[in-house]
């Protein structure tokens, strides 16, 4: 990394003294040790055939590359080419399978990596529904790109393409970064560990354990009875565990519950061939089939209980608690879209604003408990006049709106009119035996013909409209409109005045 010549050398002391890592020899380094470690592990614990398909290398160096993205310079890069040949050349391979298996490496790393980060924010944590499809799909990928780099260089050094070695090559590779990256982006960051040892966390798992113990009874069971059904068998421990544990415990369960599979079947601790009769096979598969529709039942219920619980999270965000009519906020952005679609297909349209006559002295004589009353009734009343196109809105107090899309004049009025007297025809009853009735004063501004106006415009007109409905003793509708060159022109103000 690159620092800009002007900045201070005193910055420069200070930084690489909280890390003695930063810097472009830090990034290298620490790389190259993270690679170099991780690769010998590998390496040496492949000969015993105990982790002959899996590699986690290449994911570790994803993931890592990604959540530190300083790291991800040409140092960082050139730390893992060294890593990678450090340990191939240390655990005593020649040069040339070295450099080989190095390209295949940096192939699939640098393919996954530059894929990922093209990913949005939530998707890069595995924070959205959709995510860890994306992640399987950039795995796919970058599988792919190793296993044809590998049948590549194969047949450069044979002569000969074959399927098989392309098949092995991309299958251990897809299934060694489906396990391993999902740990690596989601793990706490170490200085997280650091500085909370979340005792209180680790306490709840233990209590909370029932979804674990159920896991290693399900892996326990496969092995016990054997045949192709049991790789299905600790799927609804897993979901058990996915309901239960945050996002970083799950991966780490289910990558060690991967790993551990491939292990048993690779050592022969687990039988996947029938043991015995045809029987006990078909019992295994019908088992294991069961157990895997599972996984989208759960998902489906859970997105659908979800997106119930967004809908009314969305609605209490939208709506006005009191009145149940829309939110200032939402009541004009609603409304501007609309209107937006009515100027576009050149339909008329038309805003009402509501304001409820003498509500002050209602809330001083009767408590504001009565006004609430009122308030709610009010709402009600409207919205039962309204259509479900129309957009119903409180903009403060006891004043309301309404825009009404794809409405002429005499449609508007008449609508005013129908909102006007039901409000007067309705008599609310009190706690002490006294009905109360309310009545409301109505401002309409009208785009009569195709013009551009704003919903800002609209409002301010109607507002006007209100103001001289007020004026001329209230309980009336009062109407302004827009002519056609997009300027207010007064209409006759008050013609509906009851
Ligand atoms: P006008 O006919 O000129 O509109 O008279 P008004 O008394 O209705 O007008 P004004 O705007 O002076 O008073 C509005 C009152 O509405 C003032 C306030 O106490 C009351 N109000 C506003 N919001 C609420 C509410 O959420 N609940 C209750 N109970 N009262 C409210
Ligand atoms: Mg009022
Ligand atoms: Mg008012």
């Amino acid at each position: 990394m690159s620092h800009p010549p002007s900045r201070p050398a005193a910055q420069d002391t200070s930084a690489a003294a909280r890390s003695p890592l930063q810097g472009t020899a830090g990034t290298f380094a620490l790389v190259a040790t993270i690679v170099f470690a991780a690769a010998l592990f590998g390496i040496l614990t492949r000969p015993s055939g105990f982790l002959a398909a899996f590699w986690p290398v290449n994911a570790l160096v994803i993931g890592i590359f990604a959540r530190r993205r300083r790291l991800a310079s040409w140092a960082g890069w050139l730390g893992v080419l060294a890593g990678f040949l450090a340990a191939d050349l240390a655990s005593g391979n020649s040069l040339i399978p070295t450099l080989r298996l190095t390209t295949i490496n940096l192939a699939e790393i640098a393919t996954g990596y530059f894929l990922f980060i093209r990913l949005r924010k939530v998707d890069q944590t595995l924070s959205a529904p959709i995510s860890v499809l994306y992640l399987f799909a950039i795995c796919a990928v970058a599988a792919l790109a190793a296993a044809s780099v590998a049948s590549g260089l194969g047949y450069l050094q044979t002569g000969t393409l074959t399927t098989r070695r392309w098949v092995i090559w991309f299958v251990s590779e897809i299934a060694s970064l489906a396990v391993t990256l999902p740990v690596v982006l989601t793990a706490p960051s170490l200085r997280t560990w650091a500085f909370k040892p979340r005792r209180d966390e680790i306490s709840e798992h233990l209590k909370n354990s029932l979804p674990f113990v159920a896991l290693l009874a399900s892996g326990i069971a496969g092995t016990l009875m054997g045949g192709p059904g049991v790789l299905a068998y600790p799927i609804p421990a897993l979901l058990w565990c996915a309901l239960n544990y945050n996002l970083f415990f799950v991966t780490v369960l289910t990558a060690l519950f991967s790993i551990g599979e491939i292990m048993a079947v690779s050592s022969g601790l687990l039988t996947l061939h029938a043991p015995g009769e045809a029987q006990s096979t078909m019992i295994s598969i019908r088992l294991g089939v069961t157990f895997l529709t599972l996984g989208p039942l759960t998902v489906a219920t859970i997105n659908s209980v979800r997106n119930k619980l967004l809908r009314s999270l969305e609605h209490a965000a939208s709506h006005d608690f009191l009145t149940n009519a829309l939110a200032r906020g939402a009541f004009v952005t609603r409304s501007s879209e609309t209107l937006a679609r009515v100027v576009a297909k050149r339909q008329s349209a038309a805003l009402l604003m509501l304001d409820i006559d003498h509500f002050k002295p209602i809330n001083d004589r009767y408590g504001h408990a009565v006004g609430d009353q009122m308030l709610a009734t009010f709402a009600r009343t409207v919205a039962a006049t309204m259509r479900e196109s129309d957009v119903f809105g409180r903009i403060g107090g006891e004043e309301f709106a309404v825009f009404l899309p794809n409405t002429t004049l005499p449609d508007a009025m008449e609508i005013a009119q129908r909102i006007r007297t039901s409000v007067e025809g309705v008599a609310t009853p009190l706690d002490n035996g006294a009905t109360l009735r309310i009545t409301v004063s109505i401002g309409l501004a009208d785009v009569r013909q195709p013009v551009d106006t704003t919903l800002d415009q609209l409002m301010r007109l109607a507002d006007k409209a209100l103001y001289t409905a007020k004026e001329a003793g209230r309980n009336r509708v009062a109407q302004l409109g827009f002519d056609t060159a997009g300027s207010a022109a007064s209409g006759p103000a008050s013609q509906f005045a009851v």
